[in-house]
């Protein structure tokens, strides 16, 4: 089984429902277990303009899916909780969000799939929650644990704590 870090991200609607929705979806599949949970972090949107915050949440499972299959599960679960998709690029309001963080320690890069996220190192509402439940973790395309690359991020001030558990 791999151990696999996700990001659930919602600014839309019933965000604390979309995300918990999300999790149980996840753990009805049976070949993905649920093995801890972050808070909830309500964080200002990035990379694009909105006056719908975000609340996002790390959540560990183990997972028997290869990195492809459990990405087309997680975006079977966005669209069954209304993720709708725009044409044009860059990022916009969503129900629900779910990003491959890390993989085991396994770095790929391809059309479909990076992993680490390419973005895990900048940005401060995916550290923080991963910081709750695996500061030591290694990022193992940077060989740096999770803390130390929180350290240096620009805007940790921008995360704040929203509630308990998922
Ligand atoms: P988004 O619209 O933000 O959900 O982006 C989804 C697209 O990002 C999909 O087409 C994926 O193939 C691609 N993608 C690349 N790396 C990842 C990752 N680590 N986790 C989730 N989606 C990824």
């Amino acid at each position: 089984m791999a151990i696999v870090y996700l990001s659930l991200g919602s600014n839309l609607g019933d965000r604390v429902g979309y995300i918990q929705q999300a999790t149980s979806l996840l753990g009805a599949n049976k070949n993905i277990n649920i093995v801890t949970t972050s808070s909830f972090y309500e964080t200002e949107p990035w990379g694009m303009e909105s006056d719908n915050w975000f609340l996002n949440a790390i959540v560990q499972i183990s997972t028997s899916l290869s990195p492809l299959d459990l990405l087309k599960e997680c975006q079977n679960i966005e669209n069954l909780l209304g993720r709708e998709r725009k044409n044009n690029k860059g990022y916009s309001d969503r129900t629900l969000d779910i990003d491959i963080v890390f993989y085991d320690n396994l770095i790929i890069n391809n059309n479909d799939l990076t992993i680490p996220h390419k973005y895990f190192h900048k940005r401060a509402f995916m550290l923080v929650p991963m910081l709750e439940i695996a500061e030591d973790f290694v990022h193992p395309f940077f060989g740096r644990t999770v803390e130390s690359l929180y350290d240096d991020i620009e805007n940790p001030e921008m995360v704040c704590l929203y509630g308990t558990r998922i």
